[in-house]
Protein backbone atom coordinates (compact mmCIF):
# COMPACT_ATOMS: atom_id res chain seq x y z
CA UNK A 1 0.00 0.00 0.00
CA UNK A 2 1.15 3.64 -0.49
CA UNK A 3 1.91 5.66 2.73
CA UNK A 4 -1.37 7.57 1.78
CA UNK A 5 -3.67 4.71 1.49
CA UNK A 6 -3.49 3.91 5.16
CA UNK A 7 -5.02 5.65 8.03
CA UNK A 8 -6.00 5.65 11.64
CA UNK A 9 -8.65 3.98 11.16
CA UNK A 10 -7.53 0.81 10.02
CA UNK A 11 -6.30 0.23 13.35
CA UNK A 12 -5.51 -3.68 13.64
CA UNK A 13 -4.99 -3.93 9.87
CA UNK A 14 -2.51 -6.40 8.67
CA UNK A 15 -0.90 -3.85 5.81
CA UNK A 16 2.16 -3.84 3.64
CA UNK A 17 4.36 -1.71 2.63
CA UNK A 18 7.82 -0.66 0.83
CA UNK A 19 9.97 2.24 1.00
CA UNK A 20 13.00 4.19 1.50
CA UNK A 21 14.65 4.13 5.32
CA UNK A 22 14.48 8.44 5.65
CA UNK A 23 14.91 8.25 9.26
CA UNK A 24 16.19 6.12 11.93
CA UNK A 25 15.88 6.47 15.69
CA UNK A 26 17.03 3.76 17.99
CA UNK A 27 16.11 4.66 21.61
CA UNK A 28 17.87 1.20 22.89
CA UNK A 29 15.06 -1.10 23.66
CA UNK A 30 12.81 0.51 21.13
CA UNK A 31 13.50 1.56 17.09
CA UNK A 32 11.65 3.80 15.34
CA UNK A 33 11.78 3.95 11.39
CA UNK A 34 10.01 6.67 9.37
CA UNK A 35 9.65 5.06 5.44
CA UNK A 36 9.41 7.27 2.77
CA UNK A 37 7.52 6.29 -0.46
CA UNK A 38 6.70 8.53 -3.38
CA UNK A 39 3.35 10.17 -1.43
CA UNK A 40 4.46 10.54 2.18
CA UNK A 41 6.02 9.04 5.05
CA UNK A 42 5.27 6.13 7.73
CA UNK A 43 6.26 5.17 10.89
CA UNK A 44 6.89 1.78 12.06
CA UNK A 45 8.01 0.93 15.40
CA UNK A 46 9.57 -1.70 16.79
CA UNK A 47 9.52 -2.91 20.73
CA UNK A 48 12.25 -5.09 21.62
CA UNK A 49 10.06 -6.88 23.59
CA UNK A 50 7.61 -7.69 21.34
CA UNK A 51 8.68 -8.05 18.20
CA UNK A 52 11.07 -11.06 16.96
CA UNK A 53 14.61 -10.83 18.05
CA UNK A 54 16.43 -11.05 14.71
CA UNK A 55 14.29 -8.79 13.11
CA UNK A 56 14.64 -6.24 16.00
CA UNK A 57 18.82 -6.38 14.62
CA UNK A 58 18.12 -6.17 11.69
CA UNK A 59 16.50 -2.85 11.89
CA UNK A 60 18.47 -1.56 14.50
CA UNK A 61 21.48 -1.50 12.02
CA UNK A 62 19.80 -0.56 8.35
CA UNK A 63 21.52 1.97 7.01
CA UNK A 64 19.29 4.91 5.72
CA UNK A 65 18.04 5.08 2.28
CA UNK A 66 17.85 1.28 2.01
CA UNK A 67 14.94 0.36 0.51
CA UNK A 68 12.36 -2.06 2.66
CA UNK A 69 9.58 -4.09 2.86
CA UNK A 70 7.31 -4.43 6.16
CA UNK A 71 4.54 -6.26 6.83
CA UNK A 72 2.55 -5.63 10.29
CA UNK A 73 -0.62 -4.34 11.80
CA UNK A 74 -1.81 -1.04 11.93
CA UNK A 75 -1.89 0.49 15.25
CA UNK A 76 -3.24 4.35 16.25
CA UNK A 77 -0.72 6.25 17.22
CA UNK A 78 -1.91 9.96 17.98
CA UNK A 79 2.23 10.70 18.66
CA UNK A 80 2.97 9.38 15.18
CA UNK A 81 3.64 11.83 11.93
CA UNK A 82 0.33 10.63 10.28
CA UNK A 83 -1.96 9.84 13.66
CA UNK A 84 -0.71 5.77 13.81
CA UNK A 85 2.70 3.74 13.35
CA UNK A 86 2.85 0.38 11.75
CA UNK A 87 4.31 -2.59 14.35
CA UNK A 88 6.16 -5.21 12.14
CA UNK A 89 6.24 -8.69 11.55
CA UNK A 90 7.98 -9.12 8.42
CA UNK A 91 10.86 -7.16 7.41
CA UNK A 92 12.70 -7.22 4.55
CA UNK A 93 15.41 -5.76 2.95
CA UNK A 94 15.05 -5.03 -0.83
CA UNK A 95 18.32 -3.36 -1.25
CA UNK A 96 20.73 -1.62 1.10
CA UNK A 97 22.38 1.69 0.69
CA UNK A 98 26.02 2.06 0.88
CA UNK A 99 26.64 5.12 3.63
CA UNK A 100 28.02 7.62 4.04
CA UNK A 101 25.11 9.14 1.47
CA UNK A 102 26.38 11.55 -0.92
CA UNK A 103 23.45 13.64 -0.19
CA UNK A 104 20.96 14.34 2.22
CA UNK A 105 17.69 13.86 1.67
CA UNK A 106 16.01 15.16 5.02
CA UNK A 107 15.64 18.53 4.48
CA UNK A 108 17.70 19.49 7.57
CA UNK A 109 20.74 19.90 5.79
CA UNK A 110 21.01 22.28 2.43
CA UNK A 111 23.21 21.28 0.15
CA UNK A 112 24.59 23.85 -2.81
CA UNK A 113 23.05 23.10 -6.51
CA UNK A 114 26.46 21.44 -8.27
CA UNK A 115 26.46 18.93 -5.35
CA UNK A 116 22.77 18.29 -6.11
CA UNK A 117 22.72 17.58 -9.43
CA UNK A 118 25.97 15.88 -9.00
CA UNK A 119 23.52 13.25 -7.00
CA UNK A 120 19.85 14.21 -9.10
CA UNK A 121 18.72 10.59 -7.96
CA UNK A 122 19.38 11.16 -4.28
CA UNK A 123 18.13 14.92 -4.77
CA UNK A 124 14.87 14.34 -6.24
CA UNK A 125 14.06 12.06 -3.29
CA UNK A 126 13.35 15.17 -1.84
CA UNK A 127 9.79 15.84 -1.73
CA UNK A 128 10.25 19.47 -2.71
CA UNK A 129 12.06 18.43 -5.63
CA UNK A 130 9.86 15.97 -7.05
CA UNK A 131 6.95 18.11 -6.49
CA UNK A 132 8.55 20.50 -9.05
CA UNK A 133 8.60 17.48 -11.67
CA UNK A 134 4.82 16.49 -10.69
CA UNK A 135 3.90 20.23 -11.25
CA UNK A 136 5.68 19.73 -14.07
CA UNK A 137 3.82 16.79 -15.35
CA UNK A 138 0.23 17.94 -14.73
CA UNK A 139 1.37 21.27 -16.89
CA UNK A 140 2.24 19.31 -19.87
CA UNK A 141 -1.09 17.39 -19.17
CA UNK A 142 -3.06 20.47 -19.11
CA UNK A 143 -1.79 22.48 -22.39
CA UNK A 144 -2.32 18.71 -24.18
CA UNK A 145 -5.91 18.65 -22.88
CA UNK A 146 -6.30 22.65 -23.59
CA UNK A 147 -4.42 22.80 -27.28
CA UNK A 148 -6.78 19.61 -28.10
CA UNK A 149 -9.31 20.57 -26.99
CA UNK A 150 -9.26 23.95 -29.42
CA UNK A 151 -8.89 21.63 -32.22
CA UNK A 152 -4.57 21.54 -32.45
CA UNK A 153 -3.23 18.10 -33.29
CA UNK A 154 0.26 16.98 -31.90
CA UNK A 155 3.00 16.48 -34.17
CA UNK A 156 6.25 15.42 -33.23
CA UNK A 157 8.86 17.30 -35.62
CA UNK A 158 12.60 16.14 -36.66
CA UNK A 159 15.30 17.47 -33.98
CA UNK A 160 18.23 16.51 -36.61
CA UNK A 161 18.12 18.87 -39.40
CA UNK A 162 20.54 20.46 -41.90
CA UNK A 163 19.77 23.92 -41.32
CA UNK A 164 19.78 26.54 -38.55
CA UNK A 165 16.16 27.77 -38.02
CA UNK A 166 17.51 31.79 -37.95
CA UNK A 167 20.76 31.15 -39.40
CA UNK A 168 22.36 32.15 -35.62
CA UNK A 169 25.00 30.68 -34.73
CA UNK A 170 23.24 28.59 -31.54
CA UNK A 171 23.99 25.47 -32.58
CA UNK A 172 25.15 22.13 -31.92
CA UNK A 173 27.10 20.64 -34.99
CA UNK A 174 26.91 16.67 -35.25
CA UNK A 175 28.06 14.16 -37.58
CA UNK A 176 25.42 12.35 -39.90
CA UNK A 177 27.29 9.66 -41.60
CA UNK A 178 29.59 11.51 -44.14
CA UNK A 179 27.76 15.12 -43.46
CA UNK A 180 27.03 17.64 -41.13
CA UNK A 181 24.24 18.05 -38.74
CA UNK A 182 22.47 19.64 -36.55
CA UNK A 183 20.73 19.13 -33.47
CA UNK A 184 16.95 21.21 -33.92
CA UNK A 185 16.73 25.24 -32.60
CA UNK A 186 13.47 24.56 -32.63
CA UNK A 187 10.64 23.14 -34.69
CA UNK A 188 9.82 26.44 -36.39
CA UNK A 189 10.51 26.19 -39.80
CA UNK A 190 8.96 21.78 -39.91
CA UNK A 191 5.33 23.55 -38.05
CA UNK A 192 5.09 26.28 -40.78
CA UNK A 193 5.54 23.36 -43.73
CA UNK A 194 2.55 21.58 -42.01
CA UNK A 195 0.43 25.07 -42.24
CA UNK A 196 1.42 24.56 -46.42
CA UNK A 197 0.20 20.87 -46.06
CA UNK A 198 -3.40 21.93 -44.65
CA UNK A 199 -3.00 20.69 -41.20
CA UNK A 200 -4.51 24.22 -39.92
CA UNK A 201 -3.36 23.44 -35.85
CA UNK A 202 -0.82 21.52 -34.14
CA UNK A 203 1.22 22.07 -31.34
CA UNK A 204 4.78 20.22 -30.04
CA UNK A 205 6.14 19.70 -26.96
CA UNK A 206 9.89 18.57 -27.22
CA UNK A 207 13.17 19.41 -27.07
CA UNK A 208 14.59 22.19 -27.92
CA UNK A 209 19.17 22.77 -28.28
CA UNK A 210 20.57 25.89 -27.96
CA UNK A 211 24.67 26.11 -27.98
CA UNK A 212 24.19 28.95 -25.56
CA UNK A 213 27.73 29.62 -24.43
CA UNK A 214 26.60 31.52 -21.43
CA UNK A 215 25.97 30.30 -18.04
CA UNK A 216 22.80 32.30 -17.28
CA UNK A 217 19.90 31.06 -14.50
CA UNK A 218 17.28 31.43 -17.25
CA UNK A 219 19.43 29.35 -20.51
CA UNK A 220 19.66 25.47 -20.88
CA UNK A 221 21.38 24.14 -23.49
CA UNK A 222 18.65 21.28 -23.95
CA UNK A 223 15.17 22.75 -23.20
CA UNK A 224 11.82 22.00 -23.31
CA UNK A 225 9.52 24.01 -26.02
CA UNK A 226 5.67 24.21 -26.69
CA UNK A 227 5.17 25.16 -29.50
CA UNK A 228 2.04 25.89 -32.19
CA UNK A 229 1.34 26.62 -35.54
CA UNK A 230 -2.21 27.82 -36.93
CA UNK A 231 -3.87 28.66 -40.00
CA UNK A 232 -6.25 31.86 -40.87
CA UNK A 233 -5.43 33.37 -37.79
CA UNK A 234 -2.78 36.45 -37.32
CA UNK A 235 -0.71 37.52 -34.09
CA UNK A 236 -3.74 38.55 -31.88
CA UNK A 237 -5.64 35.68 -32.82
CA UNK A 238 -2.67 33.03 -30.89
CA UNK A 239 -2.07 35.41 -28.29
CA UNK A 240 -4.90 34.91 -26.79
CA UNK A 241 -4.61 31.42 -26.96
CA UNK A 242 -1.80 32.09 -25.32
CA UNK A 243 -3.02 34.01 -22.03
CA UNK A 244 -5.72 31.26 -22.30
CA UNK A 245 -3.66 28.67 -22.15
CA UNK A 246 -1.71 29.64 -18.92
CA UNK A 247 -4.79 31.04 -16.98
CA UNK A 248 -6.35 27.28 -17.60
CA UNK A 249 -2.54 25.57 -16.47
CA UNK A 250 -2.41 27.72 -13.60
CA UNK A 251 -6.16 26.67 -12.69
CA UNK A 252 -5.29 23.44 -12.97
CA UNK A 253 -2.07 23.23 -11.17
CA UNK A 254 -3.92 24.96 -8.27
CA UNK A 255 -6.75 21.99 -8.47
CA UNK A 256 -4.88 19.02 -9.41
CA UNK A 257 -1.67 19.89 -7.41
CA UNK A 258 -2.31 20.71 -3.82
CA UNK A 259 -0.58 18.93 -2.36
CA UNK A 260 2.71 19.46 -4.19
CA UNK A 261 2.07 23.44 -3.70
CA UNK A 262 1.77 22.89 -0.18
CA UNK A 263 4.76 21.18 -0.17
CA UNK A 264 6.69 23.62 -2.19
CA UNK A 265 4.83 26.39 0.30
CA UNK A 266 3.69 28.54 -2.38
CA UNK A 267 0.15 29.55 -2.88
CA UNK A 268 -1.12 30.29 -6.56
CA UNK A 269 -3.26 32.83 -8.22
CA UNK A 270 -5.00 32.23 -11.54
CA UNK A 271 -3.52 35.10 -13.45
CA UNK A 272 -6.70 37.22 -15.13
CA UNK A 273 -6.47 37.59 -18.37
CA UNK A 274 -6.36 39.58 -20.92
CA UNK A 275 -2.72 40.04 -20.03
CA UNK A 276 -1.11 43.11 -20.44
CA UNK A 277 0.21 44.26 -23.05
CA UNK A 278 2.89 47.08 -24.03
CA UNK A 279 4.70 47.74 -27.27
CA UNK A 280 8.28 47.97 -27.85
CA UNK A 281 8.33 51.71 -28.49
CA UNK A 282 6.57 52.05 -25.43
CA UNK A 283 9.16 49.52 -23.43
CA UNK A 284 11.82 51.79 -24.31
CA UNK A 285 10.09 55.14 -22.82
CA UNK A 286 10.16 53.38 -19.91
CA UNK A 287 13.25 53.08 -19.98
CA UNK A 288 14.05 56.67 -20.34
CA UNK A 289 15.77 56.03 -23.71
CA UNK A 290 18.19 54.73 -22.57
CA UNK A 291 18.10 51.85 -25.22
CA UNK A 292 18.32 53.24 -28.72
CA UNK A 293 15.05 52.62 -30.58
CA UNK A 294 15.85 49.63 -32.96
CA UNK A 295 18.10 47.56 -29.76
CA UNK A 296 16.95 44.43 -28.49
CA UNK A 297 16.55 45.08 -24.63
CA UNK A 298 18.96 43.21 -22.16
CA UNK A 299 18.80 42.02 -19.33
CA UNK A 300 18.54 44.79 -17.32
CA UNK A 301 16.01 46.70 -19.98
CA UNK A 302 14.22 43.59 -18.85
CA UNK A 303 14.15 44.18 -15.28
CA UNK A 304 13.05 47.68 -14.89
CA UNK A 305 10.34 46.96 -17.50
CA UNK A 306 9.59 43.93 -15.28
CA UNK A 307 9.63 46.17 -12.07
CA UNK A 308 7.30 48.69 -13.87
CA UNK A 309 4.91 46.24 -15.06
CA UNK A 310 4.62 43.07 -12.75
CA UNK A 311 3.33 39.75 -13.92
CA UNK A 312 2.60 38.30 -16.97
CA UNK A 313 2.60 40.84 -20.08
CA UNK A 314 2.90 41.28 -23.73
CA UNK A 315 5.60 43.32 -25.66
CA UNK A 316 4.62 44.05 -29.09
CA UNK A 317 5.03 45.79 -32.10
CA UNK A 318 8.96 45.16 -32.23
CA UNK A 319 11.56 46.38 -34.60
CA UNK A 320 11.56 44.24 -38.03
CA UNK A 321 14.76 44.00 -37.91
CA UNK A 322 15.52 42.12 -34.31
CA UNK A 323 13.25 39.54 -34.81
CA UNK A 324 13.78 36.22 -36.98
CA UNK A 325 12.78 36.48 -41.11
CA UNK A 326 9.59 34.95 -41.27
CA UNK A 327 8.41 37.50 -39.01
CA UNK A 328 5.72 39.91 -40.77
CA UNK A 329 6.01 43.12 -41.07
CA UNK A 330 3.43 45.61 -40.80
CA UNK A 331 2.86 48.14 -43.51
CA UNK A 332 5.10 50.38 -42.10
CA UNK A 333 8.09 47.89 -42.42
CA UNK A 334 9.85 49.41 -39.94
CA UNK A 335 8.13 47.05 -37.04
CA UNK A 336 6.67 43.61 -36.87
CA UNK A 337 3.51 41.26 -35.77
CA UNK A 338 6.13 39.78 -33.15
CA UNK A 339 5.34 39.68 -29.44
CA UNK A 340 6.77 37.93 -26.46
CA UNK A 341 5.10 37.22 -23.45
CA UNK A 342 7.06 38.16 -20.25
CA UNK A 343 6.89 36.95 -16.34
CA UNK A 344 8.40 39.79 -15.05
CA UNK A 345 11.56 40.32 -16.60
CA UNK A 346 11.55 36.66 -17.60
CA UNK A 347 11.26 36.08 -21.39
CA UNK A 348 8.32 33.00 -21.09
CA UNK A 349 7.35 32.94 -25.24
CA UNK A 350 7.86 34.61 -28.98
CA UNK A 351 5.14 34.60 -31.32
CA UNK A 352 3.99 36.49 -34.21
CA UNK A 353 2.49 36.39 -37.32
CA UNK A 354 4.60 34.73 -39.65
CA UNK A 355 5.32 35.87 -43.53
CA UNK A 356 3.30 33.85 -45.82
CA UNK A 357 3.80 35.63 -49.18
CA UNK A 358 7.12 34.10 -51.16
CA UNK A 359 8.38 37.09 -52.77
CA UNK A 360 8.38 38.62 -49.01
CA UNK A 361 9.84 35.81 -47.60
CA UNK A 362 12.56 34.99 -49.71
CA UNK A 363 13.55 39.23 -49.94
CA UNK A 364 14.04 38.84 -46.09
CA UNK A 365 15.62 35.99 -46.03
CA UNK A 366 19.06 37.69 -48.25
CA UNK A 367 18.13 40.93 -46.78
CA UNK A 368 19.66 39.14 -43.29
CA UNK A 369 22.09 37.94 -45.62
CA UNK A 370 21.11 34.12 -45.60
CA UNK A 371 20.90 31.76 -48.46
CA UNK A 372 17.93 30.71 -50.03
CA UNK A 373 19.36 27.62 -50.94
CA UNK A 374 19.49 26.32 -47.79
CA UNK A 375 15.94 27.12 -47.11
CA UNK A 376 14.77 25.70 -50.09
CA UNK A 377 13.24 22.61 -48.50
CA UNK A 378 11.00 25.36 -46.77
CA UNK A 379 10.67 27.91 -49.25
CA UNK A 380 8.95 25.43 -51.27
CA UNK A 381 6.25 24.85 -48.91
CA UNK A 382 5.23 28.79 -49.71
CA UNK A 383 5.30 28.49 -53.55
CA UNK A 384 1.85 26.34 -53.95
CA UNK A 385 -0.56 27.95 -51.60
CA UNK A 386 -0.16 28.51 -48.02
CA UNK A 387 -2.69 30.32 -45.72
CA UNK A 388 -1.83 33.03 -43.34
CA UNK A 389 -1.06 31.87 -40.25
CA UNK A 390 1.07 32.34 -36.29
CA UNK A 391 1.98 31.13 -33.65
CA UNK A 392 4.34 31.02 -30.83
CA UNK A 393 6.76 28.39 -28.83
CA UNK A 394 6.92 28.96 -25.30
CA UNK A 395 9.64 27.42 -22.63
CA UNK A 396 8.18 25.22 -20.39
CA UNK A 397 11.02 25.44 -17.83
CA UNK A 398 10.83 28.73 -18.10
CA UNK A 399 6.88 28.81 -17.23
CA UNK A 400 7.67 26.66 -14.22
CA UNK A 401 10.16 28.66 -12.99
CA UNK A 402 7.65 31.69 -13.24
CA UNK A 403 4.85 29.76 -11.80
CA UNK A 404 6.84 28.28 -8.69
CA UNK A 405 9.04 31.03 -8.42
CA UNK A 406 12.42 28.89 -8.99
CA UNK A 407 15.53 31.35 -9.08
CA UNK A 408 17.40 28.91 -11.44
CA UNK A 409 16.09 27.34 -14.53
CA UNK A 410 18.03 24.25 -13.40
CA UNK A 411 15.78 23.54 -10.73
CA UNK A 412 13.09 22.71 -13.29
CA UNK A 413 14.70 20.15 -15.37
CA UNK A 414 15.40 16.31 -14.27
CA UNK A 415 18.95 16.88 -15.68
CA UNK A 416 20.14 19.98 -17.19
CA UNK A 417 22.42 20.67 -19.52
CA UNK A 418 24.60 23.77 -19.05
CA UNK A 419 27.70 25.04 -20.55
CA UNK A 420 29.88 22.79 -18.52
CA UNK A 421 27.48 19.72 -17.21
CA UNK A 422 26.60 16.89 -19.63
CA UNK A 423 26.21 13.99 -16.86
CA UNK A 424 24.57 12.68 -15.31
P1 LIG B 1 16.12 34.54 -24.75
O1 LIG B 1 16.10 35.91 -25.42
O2 LIG B 1 15.52 34.56 -23.38
O3 LIG B 1 17.45 33.86 -24.82
P2 LIG B 1 15.02 33.62 -27.22
O4 LIG B 1 14.27 34.82 -27.67
O5 LIG B 1 16.36 33.32 -27.79
O6 LIG B 1 15.13 33.62 -25.62
P3 LIG B 1 13.12 32.00 -28.62
O7 LIG B 1 13.93 31.62 -29.79
O8 LIG B 1 12.14 33.09 -28.76
O9 LIG B 1 14.11 32.32 -27.41
O10 LIG B 1 12.45 30.67 -28.05
C1 LIG B 1 11.11 30.58 -27.60
C2 LIG B 1 11.04 30.34 -26.10
O11 LIG B 1 11.83 29.20 -25.74
C3 LIG B 1 11.63 31.47 -25.28
O12 LIG B 1 10.68 32.49 -25.09
C4 LIG B 1 12.00 30.77 -23.99
O13 LIG B 1 10.89 30.63 -23.15
C5 LIG B 1 12.42 29.40 -24.47
N1 LIG B 1 13.87 29.29 -24.57
C6 LIG B 1 14.63 29.73 -25.58
N2 LIG B 1 15.93 29.49 -25.36
C7 LIG B 1 15.99 28.85 -24.17
C8 LIG B 1 17.06 28.33 -23.41
N3 LIG B 1 18.31 28.39 -23.81
N4 LIG B 1 16.77 27.74 -22.23
C9 LIG B 1 15.50 27.66 -21.80
N5 LIG B 1 14.45 28.13 -22.49
C10 LIG B 1 14.68 28.73 -23.66
MG1 LIG C 1 12.31 35.07 -28.07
Amino acid sequence: MRSTEIKPEMDGERVIIAGWVHEVRDLGGLVFIVIRDRDGFIQITLPKKTVNLEMFKKAKKISRESVIKVEGIVKREDKAPNGFEIIPDIFEILSESHSPLPLEVTEKVPADLETRLDNRFMDLRRPKVSSIFRIKSQISKSIRDFLSNRGFIEVHTPKIVSTATEGGTELFPISYFEREAFLNQSPQLYKQILMSAGLEKVFEIGPIFRAEEHNTTRHLNEATSVDIEMSFVDHEGVMEILEEMVKKVYGNVIEKCEKQLKTLEIELEVPKTPFKRITYTEAIKILENKIPWGEDLDLQALKTIGNEIGGFYFITEWPTKIKPFYVMPFEDDRICKSFDLMYGYIEIASGAQREHRYEKLLENIKRRNLYPESFEFYLKAFRYGIPPHAGWGLGLERLIMAMLGLSNIREAMLFPRDRTRLVP
